[in-house]
């Protein structure tokens, strides 16, 4: 029956994981909401040309990662690995250029194949937020100042450390770029494997080698920051200076780059040391290269992406709201299966959650309710729909009360 397994990397959510995620999910909605964001779902999947040119051929994403396939009409389409390609990508095809700036939210699935492991799945969520147009720090401070009151909200602030760090302009990074070259080609012989490929296409991002190596190599590597020109100096400060006007605590982190060549200037991630070796919760940076390499016109970019399942094992489940408790609608006797539909249809209509009892005698038929933490039952029997009553039995005081069927909605409105 290994075929009835879910897909290696795929879980399916539902319980106390599916009431988090909801939570999450709608604090999300709501702060992005406040800070002027508009919600926006791109489709599941897209042609693969708009992932492998955004990410780049030596991403790891692109390199390993895509579920890419053929479709019956020939096309490559990829599901996408992450939501900013798949945004940019809308901004074009909707021509909204016009309507700069454009501030969108969103959240759902995501596909990469990665080996799978404690916070690293096939199928996984994220939380997503970018700002197309605004090439001032401003946006870089407000995309951190959602991200801080996300977490806040989640009780996490406590958990996580913000991690930033300047790649400088585009003149800024390619000083930087030659420096690393130079030195690190004269220290090739100890370089690890993947550092050595890294050399040729990709040299900054051996700045964030695991190998231990390279570590050592990487503590005496020219700094980013010896080579930010004015400007890039000024801006990483107003972006700093602007954290600091909000209280949002960070740590600079040189290491911390990204390698392709369309992003610039600031580029951050919240980490965790809660969850093992996968503690990066949220990520992002300046992306303003990105829309042109797009075929857009050209347009400045900032944004983030949260891991969802990260943030669920993070959160209290104190914090999650659970379940309405619920009325039972208890029938006893078949004749009482209409009345009892009724008087069901009736309050969840008004807003209540309603339980129906569905089998057993009436003792079982109570015992259920009570292990659904249903707040009363409305006990519908034969003698008592003769006289249009019903009883009320209150789980909370173990009280019974026998009600007309006329004072019944209005008598249950003190259970909300
Ligand atoms: P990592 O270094 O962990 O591979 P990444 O750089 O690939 O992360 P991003 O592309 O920046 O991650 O994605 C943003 C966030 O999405 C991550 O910080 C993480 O919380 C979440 N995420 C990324 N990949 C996965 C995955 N395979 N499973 C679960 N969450 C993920
Ligand atoms: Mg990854």
């Amino acid at each position: 029956m290994a075929k009835l397994q879910p897909v290696r990397g795929t879980h399916d959510i539902m319980g106390d994981q599916a009431r988090t995620f909801q939570f999450i999910q709608g604090v999300f909605q709501d702060i992005a909401t406040r800070f002027g964001h508009q919600e926006i779902s791109t489709p599941i999947f897209e042609f693969t040309e708009v992932f492998s040119r955004t990410l780049g051929e030596t991403s790891d994403v692109v390199s390993k990662e895509m579920y890419s396939f053929e479709d019956r009409g020939g096309e490559s389409l990829t599901l996408r690995p992450e939501y900013t390609a798949g945004i940019v990508r809308a901004f074009i095809s909707n021509g909204l250029q016009q309507s700069l700036p454009c501030k969108f939210f969103g959240s759902g699935p995501m596909f990469r194949y990665e080996r799978p492991q404690k916070g690293r799945m096939r199928q996984f969520h994220q939380l997503d937020v970018e700002i197309l147009g605004v090439a001032e720090p401003q946006a870089d401070i407000e995309v951190l100042a959602l991200a801080a009151t996300l977490l806040s909200e989640l009780g996490l602030m406590d958990d996580v450390t913000l991690e930033i760090n300047s790649l400088g302009d585009t003149e800024s990074r390619l000083a930087n770029r030659d420096a690393l070259v130079t030195y690190f080609t004269a220290h090739k012989s100890s370089l690890g494997e993947d550092s050595l490929a890294r050399l040729k296409k990709n040299p900054m991002r051996i700045l964030d080698s695991k190998d231990e190596g390279d570590r050592a190599l990487v503590a005496d590597a020219p700094r980013i920051s010896d080579y930010y020109n004015q400007a890039s100096k000024a801006f990483f400060d107003e972006v700093l200076a602007g954290l600091d006007a909000l209280n949002i605590k960070y740590v600079i982190n040189e290491r911390l780059v990204r390698g392709l060549d369309y992003y610039s200037h600031t580029a951050f991630e919240f980490i965790t040391s809660k969850l093992g070796a996968q503690g990066t919760v949220l990520a992002g940076g300046r992306y303003d290269g990105l829309m042109e390499i797009m075929g857009g016109p050209p347009t400045a970019g900032i944004g983030w992406a949260a891991g969802i399942e990260r943030l669920a094992e993070l959160v209290s489940p104190d914090l999650v709201p659970g379940e309405p408790r619920p009325i039972a609608i208890v029938p006893v006797g078949s004749d009482c299966q209409e009345q009892a539909l009724k008087i069901a249809q009736q309050l969840r209509t008004a807003g209540h959650a309603a339980h129906m009892s569905y089998r057993g005698n009436m003792a079982k038929r109570m015992k259920r309710a009570n292990k659904a933490d249903a707040i009363a039952a409305v006990i519908i029997g034969e003698d008592e729909l003769a006289r249009a009553v019903v009883t009320i039995k209150n789980f909370d005081d173990g009280s019974q009360t026998e009600v007309s069927l006329d004072q019944l909605m209005n008598h249950l409105s003190h259970y909300r």
